[in-house]
């Protein structure tokens, strides 16, 4: 059997690519005539009848104007003027596991980066999302939301301003999980200024999301403290209201927190524990130290320690204060229980730092969670691998209560129970690749959550199938990324991925927009590039934009930068749009030479033809046609060269291509 095979996912795929795309009608050129002659046009003449167009991406204004400004670049990479804001928090926290009460105080410090002074910034008060009153697009508990009880702008106390007063005077004034401030005087380009904060909130229980307790003993605890918005280059002051389906947008900065909790209370948080011998007995703090050399799993706590009341160092009953340092992160969480196991080991991350802490702390009847390190030793070897070695010290997988779903955050993970293995994997992995996507890129996921989701999803299907195979239950991840796609589709629940998140009419459409399809693309875009252009575009996205603020728009100019040609096609039908696909084989004809085979394009949606021709004698060829061939027409018939007598036609028989219909994608030689 003599099988020709052409290397579709490098050379082939690359020139169907770069066949081009028109990416714009040509304007006319103006004179007088053609303006007269438009003043009388005849009936018809402007309509393009029942042909896809392919327009260009139109960015929005704001981004035009950071282009014109040089923060940002035409090929998608930030421009010489780019700049962002920088703000470290010092933070002391007190829980009281009795009550769920939170109560903390902390020190903000806000470097502007920008070339303008500010006169306003705003406070992110997360938690008022659990207040009465308060727009949401989610089912919550009532808490009573977050209660400041100090504010203060370099030791100057503020005062509550009206929206009237608001525009005259310093003071700060709340809007629902906001505060805007006004300053005393602008913060100047280059300067710095301290904002003290004391604040507290009862953690929500079973009613709320992302974070909670779990019967007073198990505590996780995110969007906690009172944290200073964004300000970008692009779109200025973020103060779009956080509502519960939407995440975050969040600049970075350095993390000092001090936890205090009773003795016999495990902590884990985002960054390095710096006082390990305060809280641990000695042979804990060995072990501690020894761990990340490792490749086996080791117990700082394991569950005869919690029967035992040897958990931590033993003090009579006096609280103990955890310390925490983490450096160049976007946020900070943690977990504190008293009923936590607390496994430990290594990561090797090929980076600077080499190797990095793996913990997975957990209730010991979980009995699943043990493989809780060793799964996120994986993920994290992985995508240091794949995409960016880790950067920081510690990654953390915490079990949590069931409301917090999987929540990442910076080297740290909120899961809740999973009995299934290869589950608990899947959620650990996606979890982790968020690590990557958006807490080393930090997108501005409130608006786009595509960009860390779309992507985590892609990500999480590649590392499922390097850990189970592609050919396995638990691996074959973009397969379910496309089922799902095409079940959102069908159903016509769609919206468009570039839709704001919060604007979803639905949780599946939502989902889908932000999850399914958008990692579908992925894949597809990488067979279209071929794998090692697409990987070394997307690792070279993740290393401009690490530790930054990158917009859609620079990753579209990216991808169409590494793959040479233009992708608005690509990003206008399948990213702004609800379009679908449907390619069929209308007619396939012996001609000299060969077959003659036509295609017709019979929804909105644009995609290569990928034909897979099988020959009577067993022979496999695969022809790719490039996606221009679209322009301006719904049929195409096409020469395709063989030798010999051809038995079966299929359009995209792996599905790499969204096809909404695959009834009318093959064609059989009829009596064959
Ligand atoms: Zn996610």
């Amino acid at each position: 059997m003599r099988v020709v095979f052409r290397p579709f996912v490098s050379g082939l795929a690359m020139t169907a690519l770069l066949a081009g795309v028109p990416r714009a009608i040509q304007a006319q050129e103006s004179s007088v005539s053609t303006a007269i002659q438009a003043a009388t046009p005849a009936a018809g003449d402007g309509l393009v009848s029942d042909v896809p167009v392919f327009s260009a991406v139109q960015p929005p204004g704001a981004y035009t104007r950071a282009l014109e400004a040089g923060t940002r670049s035409a090929d998608g990479r930030p421009g010489p003027n780019y700049w962002q804001q920088r703000v470290d928090y010092r933070i002391d926290v007190q829980l009281d596991p009795a009550t769920a009460m939170i109560t903390g105080s902390e020190t903000i410090t806000i470097h502007n980066g920008s070339p303008i002074a500010i006169p306003v910034i705003a406070l992110r008060l997360y938690q008022n999302v659990f207040a009465e009153g308060v727009e949401r697009n989610r089912t919550v508990e009532l808490t009573g939301g977050m209660e400041l009880t100090r504010l203060a702008v370099a030791g100057t106390e503020l005062t509550e301003l009206t929206q009237q007063t608001f525009n005259r005077e310093p003071g700060y004034l709340p809007l629902s999980t906001l505060a805007a401030i006004r300053l005393p005087q602008p913060l100047e380009p280059g300067a710095q200024l301290e904002l003290q904060v004391d604040w507290s909130f009862v953690v929500s229980g079973g009613g709320g999301f992302r974070n909670g307790h779990l019967d007073n003993e198990i505590f996780n605890i995110a969007q906690w403290y009172p944290q200073v918005a964004v300000n970008d280059d692009v779109f200025g002051l973020d103060v779009e209201p956080y509502l519960g389906d939407g995440e975050f947008y969040v600049d970075y900065g350095n993390f000092d927190v001090d936890i205090t909790v009773p003795e016999q209370w495990v902590v884990v948080g985002t960054g390095t524990l710096m006082n390990p011998e305060e809280v641990l007995r000695p042979e804990q703090v060995a072990l501690l130290d020894s761990a990340p050399a490792l490749d086996t799993i080791v117990q700082i706590v394991s569950a005869e320690d919690i029967a035992a009341g040897t958990v931590t160092q033993v003090t009579d009953g006096r609280r103990l204060t955890w310390r925490f340092y983490a450096e160049n992160v976007r946020d900070f969480a943690f977990a504190t229980s008293s009923k936590y196991a607390w496994d430990v080991t290594g990561a090797e991350t090929g980076g600077p730092q080499g190797r990095a802490l793996i913990q997975g702390v957990y209730d010991p009847e979980a009995t699943t969670w043990a493989e809780a390190a060793p799964f996120g030793k994986h993920a994290i070897e992985f995508f240091s691998d794949y995409l960016y070695a880790y950067p920081y010290p510690v990654a953390t997988v915490a079990y949590g209560p069931p409301q917090v779903g999987g929540m990442e955050y910076p080297m740290i993970t909120f899961i809740n129970r999973r009995d299934d293995p290869a589950s608990l994997n899947g959620v650990t992995t996606h979890e982790l690749s968020h690590f990557w996507v958006p807490m080393i890129v930090g997108t501005k996921e409130n608006a786009y959550a595509w960009m860390d989701e779309g992507f985590t999803t892609f990500n999480t299907a590649l590392a499922m199938d390097d850990y189970y195979g592609d050919d396995t239950e638990s691996g074959r991840g973009r397969d379910r990324a496309m089922g799902r796609y095409l079940q959102a589709a069908q159903a016509e629940v769609e919206v468009p991925i570039m839709w704001h998140t919060d604007f979803a009419p639905n949780g599946f459409g939502r989902s889908i927009a932000a999850y399914s399809k958008p990692g579908m693309l992925m894949h597809a875009l990488r067979h279209m590039m071929g794998e090692d252009a697409f990987d070394a575009a997307y690792r070279d996205y993740i290393d401009t934009w690490a530790f930054k603020h990158p917009m859609p728009w620079d990753f579209f100019a990216m991808m169409a930068q590494a793959a040479g040609t233009d992708l608005d096609w690509f990003w206008q039908s399948w990213y702004y749009g609800t379009v679908t696909l449907d390619q069929a084989v209308e007619a396939v004809n012996d001609v000299d030479g060969g077959v003659e085979v036509t295609v017709s394009n019979n929804r909105g949606g644009v995609m290569p033809v990928e034909l897979h021709l099988e020959l009577e004698d067993g022979t496999k060829i695969i022809d790719v046609w490039p996606v221009s061939v679209w322009a301006g027409t719904r049929e195409v018939t096409r020469l395709v060269p063989v030798d010999g007598q051809v038995f079966k036609v299929s359009i995209d028989p792996d599905v790499w291509y969204p096809d909404i219909d695959r009834s009318n994608n093959d064609w059989e030689r009829p009596g064959a």
